[in-house]
């Protein structure tokens, strides 16, 4: 294990917490909170950790976060530092704009942007956690308050009982259900054709190290080197009015992706077309929810605040909420752990309900059809960038897990 977080001294007895979900958020929350002196155990439904799909990226916030639980080493092992990030017009590739990423976020922000296999990811933060406190296969069926704490039962029979639970269990969370009733969550009317390039087939492109982005009519695209720069991930988003899975599965080709992406610049359709195999992904949404906890039962990440990925900011914030609600309960002592669970409530949903909005806005201005808006909307990105490190203070510099004690 690398160098430890600076967390607090505990000197009561530990309050258990149980974490229902291995993803990304669940473990880098259970992490959090182990290194703040809590116990914690992680339960998740699948037989063994993992991740769908190929990158993520994962901006200065979250990077800090991750470094400061220790994770450094691995983190730069396993991903690559884009230098730029390159917003380009769908048919001729020309720059929209441009602004450079690394090493410009680590002198402003302390950490560096980064760029990600999911599945590395994931291990280097279950790396940092002890493996015999995840419990794989615990699919969570319910559970109940008790004032005092908390119950929670499993499909395969099992019953644990929590000073705290936290779901972490994704959109479709079971945790969020049982806290708030049924309900199915929407869909976004996009899907993403998504791929990994091993890097030697595009060697001839001589693409920077860098993220690019295309945008033009109805649809994006985005690719960006992952896996120690062995891999190029790529996702196509495109616009449809209805999601039919049993319909969809079988689009998902290469050469779907290519008639989705036809007429599109010569470097996208390549990249695709040196893909062996791609999948496809529906996404869905839900509205900000106006609460995530109920007594000692709270929830993070997609759980509770899904947002479109069009800022890139869903892991990274469900990695903020981790930080915050540690820092909220060691800065409540274990006196009220329900208050301390209202706090981190409160101190999150201003901020995440902002990226859910931002996020669906740019929904609309990536997938503008060429014409008077499309033509302002770039002369306004030409003049000011609006993905540049300085622009995004606000995002990068916040430090979730800075919780103020109360007076
Ligand atoms: C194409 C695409 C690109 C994206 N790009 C980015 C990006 O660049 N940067 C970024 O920050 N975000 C990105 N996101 C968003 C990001 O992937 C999600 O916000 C993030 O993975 C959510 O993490 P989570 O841990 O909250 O949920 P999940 O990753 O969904 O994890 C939930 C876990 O809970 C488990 N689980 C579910 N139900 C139960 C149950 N009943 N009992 C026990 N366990 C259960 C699941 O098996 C799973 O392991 C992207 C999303 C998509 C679709």
């Amino acid at each position: 294990m690398e160098k430890r977080g600076d967390c607090p001294e505990r000197t009561e007895i530990p309050l258990r917490i149980a974490v229902i979900g291995g993803g990304i958020g669940g473990l880098t929350a259970a992490l959090s909170l182990r290194q703040a002196g809590f116990e914690v155990d992680v339960y998740e439904q699948a037989p063994e950790l993992t991740q769908i799909g190929g990158g993520i990226n994962m901006g200065p916030n979250a990077m800090r976060i991750l470094r400061r639980l220790g994770l450094a080493a691995g983190l730069d092992r396993e991903g690559v530092r884009p230098l730029f990030t390159h917003q380009r017009c769908w048919r001729d590739g020309r720059t929209l704009q441009r602004a450079p990423l690394n090493p410009l976020c680590e002198e402003l922000y302390g950490a560096p942007h980064m760029t990600l296999h999911r599945a590395d990811l994931l291990d280097v933060i279950a790396s940092g956690f002890p493996a015999e406190r995840i419990h794989l296969g615990h699919r969570l069926t319910g559970l109940a308050d008790h004032g005092g704490s908390t119950e929670a039962w499993f499909e395969n029979g099992a019953r644990i009982t929590a000073d705290i639970l936290v779901g972490a269990d994704g959109i479709h969370s079971a945790v969020r259900a049982s806290l708030f009733g049924e309900e199915s969550p929407v869909f976004a009317g996009c899907v993403a054709y998504r791929g990994l390039v091993p890097a030697e087939r595009i060697a001839d492109l001589g693409l920077e190290i860098g993220s690019q982005s295309w945008v033009g009519p109805g649809a994006h695209f985005v690719h960006y080197f992952v896996s120690r720069g062995r891999l190029l991930n790529f996702v196509g988003w495109t616009e449809h009015d209805e999601w039919n899975r049993e319909d969809w599965t079988d689009r998902a080709t290469v050469a779907r992706a290519l008639a989705a992406f036809e007429g599109w610049h010569p470097q996208v359709r390549r990249i695709i077309a040196e893909a062996d195999t791609c999948f496809i992904w529906a996404l869905f949404d839900r509205d900000p929810l106006p609460r995530w906890s109920v007594s000692r039962t709270t929830l993070l990440g997609d759980a509770c605040h899904p947002m479109y990925p069009f800022m890139g900011q869903g892991a990274a914030q469900a990695i903020e909420d981790g930080a915050a609600l540690a820092a909220c309960l060691v800065t409540a002592g274990n006196a009220d752990p329900a208050a301390a669970v209202r706090r981190y409530e409160q101190h999150r949903l201003p901020r995440v309900t902002r990226l859910q909005d931002m996020s669906r806005a740019n929904k609309t201005r990536f997938h503008m059809r060429d014409g008077p808006a499309q033509e302002a909307r770039d002369a306004e990105w030409g003049r000011a960038g609006d993905r540049s490190p300085d622009a995004l203070r606000w995002l990068y510099a916040h430090d979730a897990g800075a919780i103020e004690p109360l007076v």
